[in-house]
């Protein structure tokens, strides 16, 4: 048995689900916090197998999702700068933003490519000494290590036409407004699998002490997913809240300590504006003054020509909060689809219309 298959071996599961049916008596409401989860627990069918009175909700999901429209305006009004070559993760090209898609924009022209990691955005920095490269750095403590790490780099090199454009969000102030806003009754949380192995298991700490709800760290093999609600049906029916990690093979309490100091050398924790919850103090990074030279937002100048707007009828802004499901946004899968996708939680291959679409789109 090799090390993965142990994680998905279906007589553990079996097992793990009985213990669940037996012991779960009480109603309960399980938010994942993380797309990754999402896709997981539909692959694996996980919601038709629990009990019904336990109901599972998708979180914010992606930083894709959740990046805001306005941002996104940014990104756009900056790839019709001369002389600039936009670079960025593949799914963010798709995500329609208040009149065009990244996508979009380059078809008209503008030097927008994919990158597969910031190492490839700096080799293009170094081809084209003649050009101003903006990274659009966009993602949550998973991805900002290595983006801090090439800013680094950068100056390390004397690379005088490398720029980030910082989006990067952090993820427990959003969860905390997730529960302060109280617009859904949750009995416990899954949180974050990669998140939490650079930012160590104790950043959700705050969850059974400030808000008494059950949470657990959680892997994303069918049976990581199984012990985590397992977990959280123990704390629920012993009303004992607690922060249980089923991940401990990947998440140390204390995370990634290494990533955390590159991180913090680079950025300082700023606003930043989330999609269906607006601006949230302290939720962002941005550069510090040190590396302002590679700060895109402090070197151009980014003009919107009009104000930034939401796609009508799209529910993206409440489905990150729980609050909607996909089945309830008339667009579902007859006007919004992955192939032609109106928002970004139908763009993301983590987000949660994508998952409903391919998994779970008739079963809800
Ligand atoms: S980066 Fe990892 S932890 Fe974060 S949302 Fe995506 S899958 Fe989840
Ligand atoms: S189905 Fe499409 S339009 Fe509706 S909420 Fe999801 S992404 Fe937005």
């Amino acid at each position: 048995m090799n090390f993965i298959e142990e994680f998905r071996s279906s007589q553990s599961g079996r097992t793990l689900l009985e213990y669940i049916n037996k012991r779960s008596t009480k109603p309960a409401r399980f938010m994942e916090f993380c797309g990754g989860h999402t896709v997981a627990i539909f692959r694996y069918g996980i919601r038709q197998l629990l009990p019904p009175h336990i109901e599972m909700l998708s979180g914010p999901g992606c930083p894709v999702c959740v990046t805001s429209t306005a941002d996104l305006d940014k990104v756009i009004a900056l790839s019709r700068l001369p002389g600039v070559i936009i670079c960025s993760f593949g799914d963010l090209l798709r995500v329609p933003s208040s009149r065009q898609s990244l996508l979009e924009v380059r078809a008209e022209g503008a030097d927008v490519r994919i990158v597969y990691s910031t190492m490839d955005a700096l080799e293009i920095a170094r081809q084209n000494p003649l050009k101003k490269v903006i990274f659009v750095g966009i993602g949550f403590e998973t991805t900002a290590p290595t983006i801090a790490a090439s800013v680094i780099q950068a100056r390390n090199q004397g690379l005088a036409n490398y720029y980030v454009m910082s989006i990067h969000k952090i993820t427990p102030p959003v969860m905390r407004a997730i529960l302060d806003a109280g617009e859904t009754r949750l009995s416990g949380i899954i949180c974050p699998g990669h998140v939490s192995s650079i930012t160590g298991s104790n950043a959700w700490e705050f969850i059974p002490e400030e808000y008494h709800l059950a949470c657990a760290v959680s892997g994303f093999e069918s049976l990581d997913i199984l012990y985590c609600v397992k977990s959280l049906v123990d704390q629920v029916e012993d009303a004992t809240p607690r922060l249980d990690v089923s991940y401990s093979r990947a998440v140390k309490p204390e995370g990634n300590t290494a990533a955390l100091k590159i991180m913090d050398e680079v950025f300082d924790i700023c606003p930043a504006n989330w999609r269906g919850i607006g601006i949230l103090p302290q939720s962002g990074l941005c550069l510090r003054p040190e590396f302002a030279a590679f700060d895109a937002e402090k070197n151009f100048e980014i003009k919107l020509s009009e104000p930034s707007r939401e796609t009508p009828g799209c529910l993206c802004g409440e489905i990150i909060k729980g609050t909607r499901t996909p089945l309830e946004c008339k667009l579902f899968s007859k006007v919004c689809t992955p192939e032609n996708p109106v928002g970004p939680c139908m763009v993301s291959s983590e987000g949660t219309c994508a998952a409903y679409y391919h998994y779970g789109g008739k079963l809800g």
